[in-house]
């Protein structure tokens, strides 16, 4: 049977995806966005900004204690990085195939991280794993106004 999915009601699950300072640097951003955009990901919010420790700590609580934690923040705060927010159906999920696996060497080309990078140390980009850290994610990073509410045209040849 036809679900509700259809373009008057498009899903609101949303994830954060973040394009890191080893990206920008290398003028990767646009092709991120692309991946996301030509699936028929909507983007709800978006910008450039260097990172405060806190905040980047705050983000990487679950690892404080692994060793890879300060590197991690170091590498996460040299240089302005580009936290998005994407709503779709499935998109939490969708997104980790986009991205691919932490370990680029693990990953088939075809993913953003399989065709960019080869160390964990330099992966690219950051997707929320799942639903519950996404919102978690959203809220650490932007405020609710900053959140935008809108209709892709094409939604209806997307969902319909
Ligand atoms: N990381 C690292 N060394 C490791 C594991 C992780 O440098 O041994 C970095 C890597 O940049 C990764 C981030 O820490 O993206 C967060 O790790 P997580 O396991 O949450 O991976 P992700 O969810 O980003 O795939």
């Amino acid at each position: 049977t036809r679900n509700k999915m259809t373009f008057e009601g498009t899903p609101r699950e949303r994830t954060f995806i973040c394009v890191k300072p080893d990206s920008v640097q290398r003028g990767l951003i646009g092709d991120i966005i692309k991946r996301f955009e030509q699936k028929g990901f909507k983007l709800v919010a978006m910008k450039m900004m260097q990172a405060s420790e806190e905040l980047l700590k705050a983000h990487y609580e679950e690892h404080a204690a692994k060793p890879f934690f300060p590197p991690l923040v170091k590498y996460m705060g040299s240089g302005p990085l580009v936290p998005m927010v994407w709503e779709g159906q499935g998109v939490v999920k969708m997104g980790r195939m986009i991205l691919g696996e932490t370990n680029p060497l693990d990953d088939q080309p075809g993913t953003i991280r399989g065709d960019y990078s080869i160390r964990m140390a330099k992966n690219v980009a950051h997707g929320s794993d799942a639903v519950e850290s996404a919102k978690r994610e959203i809220s650490l990073w932007f405020t609710d106004s900053e959140l935008n509410s809108w209709s892709r045209c094409d939604d209806k040849w997307i969902y319909e």
